[in-house]
């Protein structure tokens, strides 16, 4: 492969916004795709099975990910969450951008795969706005919050072995930084060589 797409993964403790910032990002950028994870929760609201997630069951999954079909998986809040090989290997093939939105432990289990793939981290302005932004969600039972909460504290905790962190205070600025991020990966040389190889050619640069 001579340069295979960019591979970006967003990580963030729950209630940083981390969902929805993706989703701003992937509807400004047609050349971003994001990777649809296989998991053993139940579907929520209006999820949709090959939109949000692929939904299977425990079992399914464990056969998965003991027959090797996961570039990563993880436990996430009692769940099984995976990335699947046939989810990003081909668009990687074609050298085109893709997007992960998994937990911290996928996203350190990825970057030991692939030492390339740029790891962004999200976080919350402060500890009182995480806890707002959780309890305004309105659909979650206060131990839950308590648990996301505790859990909130080991993720950020990974910030430091990202490659990026971004701060979550202001929408728009996120999301900005986000985009500033993709844009600057694609002006790598490598990136460059290819997605401008006739004026390398032109160039006579190698
Ligand atoms: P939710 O159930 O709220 O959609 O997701 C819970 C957590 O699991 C989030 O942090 C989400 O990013 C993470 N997650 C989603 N898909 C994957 C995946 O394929 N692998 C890993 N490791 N985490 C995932």
């Amino acid at each position: 492969m001579e340069y295979p797409g960019n591979l970006f993964v967003v990580a963030a403790p729950s209630g940083a916004g981390k969902s929805t910032l993706v989703k701003a990002l992937l509807e400004l950028d047609a050349k971003l795709d994001v990777s649809i994870s296989h998991t053993s929760r139940q579907p929520r609201g209006q999820e949709q099975h090959g939109r949000e997630y692929w939904f299977i069951s425990a079992d399914e999954f464990n056969g998965m990910a003991a027959r090797g079909e996961f570039f990563e998986w993880a436990q996430v809040h009692g769940n099984l969450y995976g990335t699947s090989r046939a989810a990003i290997e081909e668009r990687m093939a074609h050298g085109d951008d893709v997007v992960l939105e998994i937990d911290f432990q996928g996203a350190l289990q990825i970057k030991k795969l692939f030492p390339y793939a740029v790891l962004i981290f999200i976080l919350p302005p402060s500890w009182e706005e995480l806890m707002l932004r959780l309890n305004r969600r309105g659909d979650t039972a206060p131990d839950v919050i308590a648990e996301r909460m505790s859990n909130a504290r080991e993720e950020v905790a990974q910030a430091r072995h990202f490659d990026f962190v971004v701060v979550n205070a202001v929408f728009e600025t996120a999301l900005f930084d986000l985009k500033s991020i993709v844009h600057a990966q694609r002006l790598k040389y490598a990136a460059q060589r290819r997605n401008r190889s006739a004026v390398f050619r032109a160039l006579d640069l190698p």
